[in-house]
């Protein structure tokens, strides 16, 4: 820890202390390129930086690596805000943009310049390797060593190319130096430039941060996860019925994962349990059913009206202004995604409901099924407590006088007053409908089916 020798020498009690009081605050940073769309890789790696600058008191910043003016897109910067904001991840300090830090770079490259780190070929500016070895000392991988003596496997690198522009691995590490990053946690794709980095650090006369490379995403056959790949991008999530709790819970067991083998966590036992040192060492395979799952787990746990605030967007598009908290309790405990339930409760908001031809061949069209329907009608237009246990009570003791099962009312009842053979509870979805909808669709349903 930079800095820790001489605050020993000045105050020896602080051998007492924890090392964690010693240390200098944590900062981390989340540095994404704006080409494409955000992928789930780049969302678990803004999540891990997060929660550790959350479990440690720590900073987590924003910075957009948009040196690549051919690749980005205001579009994909969009979706970088929109997916951590939707996720829960707020920055504490940026973003910054580095195609707003030219002179932040031309300076650190003047420094290098000066000290003979640089020189040119061929219009472009190549930085000079030390010919020694580099240990990176990772966090989660351990210690690999890196043989720069090897000129033929590590060439020096360009930094600066001939029409001024600068690549990656310069302006990463400038920047990382000038936010006074103390950990780097990123994608192992980035582990073999690390070395690289370590040297471009020295060379700036300055100490490198902790570098932590958090394992590859791998489908569930073992290949690399690619773009294409269904769960790749954290917009489908957005918009595909998913609780952005649910997809924060998943994204976290994405190469972690507590010693007791806890999968859902909410936010706080996440943030409290987090630690880069549990961090797997091989690859996370994705699992969409996984992710489907916990988003149900979710979805039942959650409160009614967090659950009426989620499901609001999906009812507004499909032409559903305002649904009960009755109507949407009815159907909860069963959903996955957010994005069914208009389907599921369409048929609470209009009496001109579609009949679905297989359950009506199956139960109204069966013989006595619409004088049972009507002599239900008849049962129920006498009930005066509505509720669900009255209903089923009634039910069964007309059952009973007629000498049939509940189901042969049952099921022509369901298929009457919602035009499907599956849906909620019968009962409760009657009791939630109401007598005189359920009365008047039960005559609707009679006078449909009865000629034809
Ligand atoms: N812009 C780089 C990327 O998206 C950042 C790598 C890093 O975090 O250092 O892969």
């Amino acid at each position: 820890m930079p800095g820790s020798e001489t605050k020993l020498g000045i105050f020896p009690l602080i051998i007492t202390l924890p090392p964690l009081a010693m240390s200098s605050p944590i900062r981390v940073r989340f540095a994404p390129s704006p080409t494409g769309f955000l992928h789930v890789g780049g969302a678990r790696t803004a999540l891990f930086n997060w929660l550790f600058a959350r479990h440690r008191g720590g900073t987590f910043i924003l910075r957009i690596e948009d040196t690549d003016k051919a690749r980005n897109t205001p579009e994909a910067t969009q979706a970088i805000y929109d997916g951590l904001r939707w996720l829960g991840l707020e920055w504490d300090e940026g973003p910054y943009f580095q195609s707003e830090r030219e002179a932040i770079y031309v300076r650190r490259f003047e420094q290098l310049r000066a000290a003979g780190h640089l020189y040119e070929d061929a219009g472009a500016w190549r930085f000079r390797f030390r010919r020694e070895v580099v240990e990176v000392d990772d966090l989660i991988c351990g210690r690999i060593a890196f043989d720069f003596a090897q000129a033929d496997i590590h060439p020096d690198m360009t930094i600066r190319r001939p029409d001024g522009s600068w690549i990656f691995h310069f302006v990463n590490v400038v920047d990382d130096l000038d936010m006074r990053i103390t950990h780097v946690i990123r994608g192992e794709d980035h582990l073999s430039n690390t070395p690289k980095h370590i040297q471009l650090y020295r060379a700036l006369g300055a100490e490198p941060p902790r570098f932590a490379h958090i394992p590859l995403i791998l489908n569930s056959d073992g290949t690399k996860m690619s773009k294409r790949d269904q769960g790749a991008a954290v917009g489908g999530y957005i918009t595909g019925g998913y609780v952005p709790e649910a997809v924060r819970n998943f994204l976290c067991l994405l190469g972690w994962s507590p010693k007791d083998g806890s999968e859902k966590m909410d936010l706080e036992e996440i943030m409290r349990r987090f630690d880069l040192a549990a961090i797997h060492r091989k690859s996370a395979h994705f699992d969409l059913a996984k992710c489907d799952w916990l988003n149900a787990q979710y979805i039942q746990a959650m409160p009614m009206e967090r659950y009426r605030e989620l499901t609001r967007p999906y009812l507004e598009r499909a032409g559903i202004a305002d649904a009960d908290a009755s109507v949407l309790a009815l159907e909860k405990m069963k959903v996955t995604h957010l994005s069914e339930v208009p389907d599921r409760v369409s048929f609470f908001f209009t009496e001109d409901y579609a009949f679905d031809s297989i359950a009506v061949e199956k139960t109204l069209r069966k013989t006595g099924a619409l004088d049972r329907l009507a002599q239900l009608a008849e049962s129920y237009r006498t009930l005066d407590a509505w509720d669900a246990a009255a209903l089923e009570a009634r039910l069964k003791e007309l059952a009973a006088a007629q000498g049939c099962k509940p189901a042969e009312f049952i099921h022509p009842a369901r298929v009457a007053v919602s035009g499907r053979g599956v849906g909620p509870s019968l009962y409760h979805m009657l009791e939630v409908l109401g007598k005189e909808r359920v009365l008047a669709r039960i005559a609707q349903a009679r006078g449909r089916f009865s000629s034809s």
